[in-house]
């Protein structure tokens, strides 16, 4: 709706019959207070504003509305008797929506102005409708990214209580069994249940260990304990230990790993047992394993080779993901998919890296890269770090 200021009631009528004439909608005041009221009262696509006016003139009125937040962007036409000049007229209006006309008013004149006026009014108002749209959409979501982070720190922070406390209890529990199983005697047909329950508690402990990894790892809470070691050393003494635990596997260690690496012993020292347990654990039916290690680059790589169920190409990128499980086969075997993703994280935090080659029914090859500290000569391998 357009607004027409003007004292004089004929100016009024013409104005007001010329626009609604060409289909604008108008309304009417008859002075400067009459109309700041309308206009805080209401909302309008222009204002054709006559300059000389008794008590609150053209300008006052302009200033005063330039000044309030919801009228300062209504377009205004100033009407006047005299060419007045522009400067003036702009003063303390800046919505940019401002133009003047003189009297005696040529229709046509008027008439391409309001259009342009209102034009640029209306596409003021979709730009700003379209503005608080997105402004809402933007309030949205980052209130929904804020909820979302709070539900997933919470959720962080109840995993993290949860296997802490459940290792306690734990640890004692393990102590008890051990215990026990110390004092039975070696033909005690009780011993065979012991024994069992301590490989469950053994395998429950790494379990809530690797949820604890992987919820520090998710806090950047993961901790190293770096220092310089012989990693073949390493290499040798965890492959005695599985070989132990897997009796009925042969596994066969090849290459030269004994180069001196700055790094987490025992953090390394699970990277291997979980590429070891996982080639046990996805290859049932062939009980043999490959070990080999090289330098290249300054770069150790170790490869650990199995012959058993595999990894179709298209899941490669995804196996070092947290809580991935390749779908099918793989889905026989016990896991929660986060082994790889905290060998991965460990590596990576050596600053070296993880990969893997591997074909359905042929078996599969994990790798990791750690830099070298030193290559150690034949006598250096003999020193015990
Ligand atoms: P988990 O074994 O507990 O499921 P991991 O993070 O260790 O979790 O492994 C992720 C997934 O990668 C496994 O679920 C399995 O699908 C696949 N995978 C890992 N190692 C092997 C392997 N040696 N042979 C075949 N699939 C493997």
């Amino acid at each position: 709706m357009i607004l027409i200021v003007d004292d004089s009631p004929g100016n009024i009528f013409t104005l007001k019959t010329l626009l609604e004439l060409n289909d604008f909608p108008t309304d009417t005041a008859r002075g400067g207070e009459e109309a700041l009221r309308k206009v805080l009262k209401n909302s309008y696509a222009l204002i054709i504003l006559d300059v000389q006016m008794p008590g609150m003139d053209g300008f006052e009125l302009a200033e005063i509305l330039s000044g309030n937040n919801a009228t300062k962007d209504i377009p205004i036409i100033f009407l006047s008797a005299i060419n007045i000049e522009k400067k003036y007229i702009t003063k303390g209006y800046s919505s940019g929506g401002i133009d003047y006309v003189t009297k005696p008013i040529d229709p046509d004149i008027l008439l391409l102005r309001v259009k342009t006026l209102y034009r640029l009014y209306e596409q003021n108002r979709a730009l700003n409708e379209m503005q608080n749209i997105l402004k809402k959409e933007i309030e949205f979501r980052e209130s929904a990214q804020q909820e979302a982070q709070v539900a997933s720190r919470l959720k962080e922070e109840f995993i993290s209580i949860a296997s802490h406390e459940l290792k306690t209890p734990l640890a004692s529990m393990k102590a008890y069994v051990q215990l026990l199983e110390r004092s039975l005697d070696k033909n005690d047909k009780v011993k065979i249940y012991v024994d069992r329950t301590l490989v469950q508690i053994n395998k429950l402990n790494s379990l809530i260990a690797d949820i604890l990894d992987s919820s520090r790892i998710e806090n950047g809470m993961l901790k190293f304990n770096k220092s310089l070691f012989n990693f073949g050393k390493l290499l040798k003494e965890t492959v005695e230990m599985i070989c132990q635990t897997y009796p009925d596997y042969s596994i066969k260690v090849s290459g030269d790993s004994n180069v001196l690496v700055f790094g987490d012993e025992l953090r390394l020292e699970q990277v291997i047992i979980n590429f070891m347990t996982n080639a046990i654990k996805y290859s049932p039916d062939i009980k043999k394993l490959e070990i080999h290690s090289t330098t290249e680059n300054g770069f150790l790589i170790v490869a650990v080779r199995d012959f058993g169920i595999g990894i179709p190409k298209e899941n490669h990128a995804e196996v070092f993901s947290k809580f991935y499980r390749v779908e099918g086969a793989a889905q026989r075997f016990p896991g929660l998919g986060i082994g790889l993703y905290i060998c991965c994280e460990i590596i990576h935090r050596h600053n070296g890296k993880c990969w893997l080659e591997s074909e359905p029914g042929k078996g599969s090859t994990f790798f990791f890269s750690l830099p070298t500290a030193i290559h150690m000569n034949e006598n250096q391998k003999n020193i015990s770090l």
